[in-house]
């Protein structure tokens, strides 16, 4: 099979990456593709806001198969397009996108099939905003209700910070029309956590749970990211806690999505909060997460493509997935001034020296080449992840990797799995004598 890739980013080379080992593929195309993607795939230019275009593009590389990684080509309508055309594609259609395209759509939705999540309202202008911050409390979450690639959620803890979101969205229009309409909701307090699952013709394939780290720095400090890093591990979830989520969230929204005929199909992010009072729903993104998608396919056994095929033919409950049980991290690696304006065209060096450590593998994103010189292209520049036989050991050799790379004003944060440490030496010490608990490498 010949299949197509949309994106250009470290989630697409872990797809393109994990595709490219599968048994059922001949070629595998990109487009736009980055760097390190056209290292192992042909790669493409492409409108990602133009269906018709990457129809074409799938027509002319006979794609049997395509694959959207980001939200834009979705919310823009691609699936529609293909579907008319009779062409095969992973993804919800355009109507499915509202999940993540508007999140007034989201949480009414939400509301009306009682899926849980944080109280909200919407507001149009500045003064009900204001009013509303003040009936709702401190802190407050401002979100702006379109697409801004993680940048139009504010976790305002003082009412100026609320009060400079809302003029931010509603007066100065720094997100464009995407801030037109602006959900005020209550501030969930708990752990976050990321569940994926593969929607399909019929029946779902839940992935292994990720734990994302939107903040720049480090403890979950300074503006939200599209993601600084993220990790898998089998112990985010307990097996209760998992299926706690399908029953409550994952198959209520699907049977919701579907009584309200926008059946939906691809994969499906929650975004969840782990309250106390349960897991509850964040956010949907109607797609593969980016930097998770790198840790997951790490742990994939599985051939993608083969399971990619069972989804759109109803067959995901027939075939499963296998997966290391081994946990995977990945560190992101960042320009200078991101997520604000950042510096680009930075040589990068060090990645062969990286990846000859056993079990590292390096995802690009912000890359490209010019003059055969490696350089930066974005804000996130590369998706340093590595696989070991625990987590304490996966941090530790993504970091060994991340020492070895370079490029000027590179950042990135120290602390990508810590909450998982945590987890883990809670465990021990409640399992473990006490002498053995200080013993152990964890504590
Ligand atoms: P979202 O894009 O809606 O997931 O928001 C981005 C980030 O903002 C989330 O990953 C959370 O860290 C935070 N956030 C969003 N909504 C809430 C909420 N209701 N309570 C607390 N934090 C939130």
């Amino acid at each position: 099979m010949n299949v197509l890739v949309l994106g250009s980013g470290g989630r697409e080379h872990a797809l393109v990456w994990k595709l490219r080992e599968s048994q059922q593929t001949e070629d595998v195309f990109c487009a736009p593709g980055n760097a390190g993607i056209g290292q192992i795939a042909e790669c493409f230019p492409i409108d990602l806001t133009n269906p018709a275009a990457m129809l074409e593009l799938a027509e002319q590389v006979k794609a049997d198969l395509t694959v959207a990684g980001p939200e834009v080509p979705l919310v823009a309508g691609v699936v529609d397009e293909f579907l008319r055309a009779g062409r095969r594609i992973i993804g919800p259609t355009q109507a499915a996108a509202q999940l993540e395209g508007s999140k007034m759509f989201a949480k009414e939705f939400m509301r009306r099939h009682g899926i849980p999540t944080a109280r909200f309202t919407v507001v149009e202008d500045y003064a009900a905003g204001v009013k509303a911050v003040a009936e709702f409390g401190l802190p407050v979450v401002i979100k702006a209700d379109g697409l801004a690639a993680g940048k139009g959620v504010v976790v305002a803890r003082t009412r100026e910070e609320a009060e400079k979101a809302l003029d931010d969205f509603l007066v100065q229009k720094t997100l464009g029309e995407a801030g037109d309409r602006v959900v005020i909701e209550e501030c969930l307090v708990g752990e976050e956590v990321s569940f994926i699952v593969l929607a399909g013709a019929r029946g779902l394939l839940p992935l292994v749970p990720t734990q994302d780290h939107k903040a720049v720095f480090d403890n979950d400090q300074g503006p939200n990211t599209g993601g600084m890093g993220a990790y898998s591990d089998d112990t985010i979830l307990g097996d209760r806690l998992r299926k706690d989520i399908l029953r409550r969230i994952i198959e209520p929204t699907l049977a919701g999505m579907a009584a309200e005929g926008m059946p939906y199909r691809g994969f499906l992010y929650c975004g969840l909060m782990l309250t106390e009072e349960g897991p509850k729903v964040l956010e949907y993104n109607v797609r593969m997460g980016d930097p998770e998608t790198q840790p997951i396919m790490m742990r994939l056994r599985s051939d993608l493509c083969e399971i990619l095929m069972a989804s759109l033919e109803g067959q995901l409950a027939a075939i499963g997935a296998r997966w290391s049980p081994n946990p995977a991290v990945c560190v992101v690696t960042s320009s200078k001034g991101y997520p604000g304006k950042s510096e680009t065209g930075k040589e990068i060096t060090g990645i062969d020296a990286a990846e000859s450590i056993g079990g590292v593998k390096i995802f690009h994103a912000g890359t490209t080449f010019r003059d055969r010189q490696l350089l930066t292209s974005g804000g996130r520049v590369l998706g340093v992840t590595a696989t070991a036989e625990d987590l304490p050991s996966a941090i530790e050799k993504a970091y060994a990797a991340v020492s070895k790379v370079h490029f000027d004003g590179m950042h990135y944060r120290r602390d990508i799995g810590a909450k998982g440490l945590q987890r883990l030496k809670m465990t021990r010490e409640i399992h473990l004598p006490e002498k053995q608990a200080e013993n152990s490498p964890l504590s």
